[in-house]
């Protein structure tokens, strides 16, 4: 029996008002859709203002040493300690996520990435010799040195409001930047008290701010020429980031969107990979960037890893995040879950089979949607293409490992996949060609709790890495200092251009790259006399 999803569109409840007060925006409950508290909303027209602040405030911030920056990371990192339950409730009422998604997945990684930096920041962006390898430099003195961009903007997506701004707050501090924080306006609540545990950290004023809003002063923020700008969020926003960044030359790290296949070969454990195939899924009602979307397994267990994964889908529990059994709580909004039943609908209408879940659980509030299982699947459908950021796998048998890369691959986002075999060789080797920015083996989406591991991806999810000292680097400009050893002395590449000048560089390139050694010992000598040329000829 093969079952359909819902077409009719979900009425709002007239009882109940979701549009914010003009100059508000609306914090709500996403489990009931009702607004709990109107949070005043920051006016585009200010930005500019609040963006002279941020310079201000960057100026002196930068002058201190990083270490001096790394104590208030630790104070950061107390304040968010201090706030916990705050931060999680928050997050839990605003997203809908259970209280342990709001712990594993958030707070633990904004602790742990003020942890990391505190302690990493220091070596990382030490400055730093340059060796030279080339004879005719040898009389110089290079160093790298790691500076702030100034002011950078971050614009983060709602459905990890706490940890991905934290994630690139605290490294943009520890780099001497400031920083204008754009939360999600579906997570207002959420960037207030980011905006409370800066200010409880006791963060020089003005060196974060949190502004309120939507779209309108995203672009706004961008207007204001920051000096870098992080988004994090949709494909289709990215494009218009990129567009509007590009008009300024001011640079992007774009975490986009992603279509994260895992493969699962004939020799996995079946009973571990089907529960970490419906908990990648499914955990934050699969709208996470690196959720499992795609499924292929190799033919001979794919019967019983779909009816292990429809047994296990079948098992979870809807509810919202203030009951604590719960494990799959609401989407964010009506139009997400409408998007992802048309995804479902054009895959039906073209075979595919529910074979678990696909209808909306309205008894628990408008937004829940039961966790789905589809089989049947063809790579041509919408399901397999576009990102369906819901609570949704698809899973396609496969006839060999070579196969499900093929297809995994065929895909216009990279941003991670997992691999799941007993044969770790083989799953290395498989690891090296997929095309994402991370794979896991015998794990899934994991990695993006572990501060050291890079987080990004590449196509149309997007450029530049966060998390992991790569994340850092992104925070930073590199500058490289010379020091001329002989200050005295013309450089023999300077005017006064003649004929012996002309053939003492081209013996110059005989003896660094002539295949013989003869040639070069030959070209060696006659080079010393053409440069005591060069030096005598300097005039100008
Ligand atoms: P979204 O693109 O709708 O919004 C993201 C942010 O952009 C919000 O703060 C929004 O107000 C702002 N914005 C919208 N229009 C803007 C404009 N013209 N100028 C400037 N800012 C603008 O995304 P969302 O629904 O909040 O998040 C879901 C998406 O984010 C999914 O596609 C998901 O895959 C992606 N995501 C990616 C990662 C990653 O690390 N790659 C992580 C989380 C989410």
């Amino acid at each position: 029996m093969v079952a359909q999803p819902g077409t009719a569109k979900i009425e709002p409840d007239p009882r109940v008002s979701t549009v914010p007060a003009a100059g508000f925006v609306a914090s709500i409950d996403a489990a009931s859709g009702q607004i709990v508290e109107q949070i005043p909303a920051t006016a585009p027209e200010t930005v500019p203002g609040l963006m002279a602040g941020a310079r201000e405030a960057q100026k002196s911030w930068a002058g201190k040493s990083v270490r001096q920056r790394c104590t208030y990371l630790r104070k950061i990192r107390d304040a968010i300690y201090v706030h916990r339950q705050e931060v999680t409730a928050a997050i839990s009422l605003e997203t809908g996520k259970p209280h342990v998604e709001a712990v594993f997945a958030e707070l633990l990684l904004a602790l742990d990435s003020a942890d990391f930096l505190a302690r990493q920041a220091p070596e990382r962006l030490r400055s730093e010799a340059v060796p030279h390898h080339n004879i005719g430099v040898k009389a110089k003195s290079g160093s790298l040195h790691f500076q702030p961009f100034g002011v950078l903007a971050i614009i983060s997506p709602w459905n990890y409001p706490f940890s991905i701004p934290m994630a690139q707050i605290l490294p943009a501090l520890v780099a001497g930047n400031a920083v204008l924080l754009k939360p999600s306006e579906l997570t207002p609540r959420v960037g207030d008290v980011i905006g409370k545990i800066i200010a409880a950290a006791g963060v020089p004023s003005g060196l974060v701010q949190v502004l309120q809003g939507g779209g309108a002063l995203g672009a706004a923020i961008i207007e204001a020429n920051p000096d870098k700008v992080f988004f994090t969020g949709s494909v289709s926003t990215g494009k218009r980031i990129a567009e509007a960044c590009a008009r300024r030359l001011i640079p992007t790290s774009l975490e986009l969107g992603g279509k994260d296949a895992m493969l699962v070969l004939a020799d996995a454990d079946l009973e571990i990979a089907s529960s970490a195939a419906v908990w990648g899924g499914f955990m934050n009602c699969g709208q996470t960037c690196i959720s499992v979307e795609r499924i292929y397994v190799e033919e001979p267990i794919a019967q019983p890893f779909i009816e292990r994964c429809v047994e296990k889908a079948g098992k979870l529990r809807l509810g919202p995040p203030s009951d604590r059994d719960a494990e799959i709580g609401p989407m964010i909004r009506a139009t997400q879950l409408e998007k992802v039943e048309e995804q479902l609908r054009d895959a039906v209408t073209q075979g595919a089979q529910i074979a678990a879940g696909g209808k909306r659980r309205s008894d628990l509030g408008p937004t829940f949607f039961e966790p789905t299982v589809v089989t049947n699947v063809d790579q041509s459908m919408q399901l397999m293409r576009e990102e369906t950021f819901g609570p949704v796998i698809a899973i396609r048998p496969v006839k060999s490992a070579d196969e499900a890369l093929a297809l995994a691959n065929d895909s216009e986002f990279a941003l991670s996949a997992s691999i799941w075999t007993g044969d770790a060789a083989k799953a290395r080797t498989i690891a090296q060609q997929i095309r994402a920015g991370s794979v896991m083996i015998n794990d899934v989406a994991s990695y993006y709790g572990i501060t050291e591991a890079p987080h990004g991806g590449s196509r149309s999810s997007g450029w530049g890495r966060s998390h992991s000292r790569f994340g850092l680097l992104e925070m930073v400009q590199v500058k490289y200092v010379d020091v001329d050893l002989l200050p005295r002395t013309p450089k023999s590449w300077w005017f006064g251009y003649n004929e012996n000048v002309a053939a003492a560089a081209d013996r110059f390139v005989d003896f660094l790259f002539a295949p013989r050694w003869t040639r070069r010992m030959a070209a060696l000598a006659s080079t010393r006399g053409a440069l005591g040329t060069v030096f005598r000829r300097h005039r100008i």
